[in-house]
């Protein structure tokens, strides 16, 4: 039995990709899990697998750019469940891809409001309720574009910037109540956001070979063991990347 038995995680983003394979894990190791997505019919498809399986799930259709969508959704959690331990913030976009003299000034703005904005809004809906708890798992979903230009991204790249900050700034104001805050980098892994970065053609990611890329469950694995028990608390406030040998060590991979 893992420490997620009968904890309760809300998943951003969960109705593909990685937030889709972390929830479908959480619920498998015994946590009860809120899915959202933009698409509400995509997120209850895989929340009606998991409770096929035996698992314990719900799903909201929700953006995370709307604060009020979020606050329903950390409701909807707390009283299906009757608690909310854990924040998987994965909710992500990788458009507009565009270099910025051409950039769509709303496309831009639509991405940060996602990939930071979005980030911001669940960690301030869960945050009191966690605070108040005595404490709680937050993994924000981070990249190597928070730390590296990449030609086309500047708006993806300024928003997980953004959040590896938010990450920091949230450990540094809220020391001592138990709460638990890591960032967590997957790697390029094999997803539709990869799909999507292979067609547009532009800058090193896009000609990475769909052979090369991580496999999704090596992703799921590293943050689920981030949000499990106290192994990883040596880890806390930090941006831990899957692809860092010590940490790929520690979770078998
Ligand atoms: P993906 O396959 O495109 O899935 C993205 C998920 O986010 C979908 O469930 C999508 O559902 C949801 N989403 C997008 N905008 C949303 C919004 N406004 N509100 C709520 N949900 C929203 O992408 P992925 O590769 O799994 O990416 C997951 C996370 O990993 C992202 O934060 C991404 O930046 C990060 N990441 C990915 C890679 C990679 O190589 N794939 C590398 C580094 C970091 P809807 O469209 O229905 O809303």
């Amino acid at each position: 039995m893992t420490s997620l038995q009968g904890k309760v995680a809300l998943v951003t983003g969960a109705s593909r990709g990685l937030g889709e394979g972390v929830a479908r894990a959480l619920a498998k190791a015994g946590a009860g899990v809120m899915l959202v997505s933009r698409s509400g019919e995509a997120s209850a498809a895989v929340a009606r697998e998991i409770a096929g399986a035996g698992g314990r799930a719900e799903a909201m259709g929700c953006d995370v750019a709307d604060y009020a969508g979020v606050e329903r959704a950390v409701s909807a959690a707390r009283q299906r469940f009757g608690r909310l331990d854990i924040l998987v913030n994965n909710a992500g976009v990788i458009e507009p891809i565009a270099e910025l003299v051409s950039s769509d000034p709303a496309a831009w703005a639509d991405s940060i409001r996602i990939n930071l904005i979005g980030a911001y809004n669940a960690v301030r809906a869960v945050l009191p309720g966690m605070v108040e708890a005595g404490g709680g798992t937050i993994v924000n979903v981070s990249s190597g574009a928070a730390y590296r230009p990449l030609e086309g991204w500047s708006a993806y790249c300024s928003g997980k910037a953004g959040l590896a900050m938010m990450t920091r700034a949230i450990v540094l104001e809220t020391p001592d109540r138990g709460l638990r805050v890591f960032g967590f980098s997957p790697g390029t892994i094999d997803t539709d956001m990869q799909v999507k970065i292979r067609a547009s053609g532009v800058n090193m990611i896009s000609q990475i070979p769909r052979e090369n890329l991580t496999p999704v469950e090596h992703a799921v694995r590293g943050l689920v063991y981030l949000c499990d028990g106290a192994a990883a608390d040596d880890l806390i406030g930090q941006d831990v990347a899957l692809r860092d040998e010590a940490f790929r060590k520690r979770i078998g991979l």
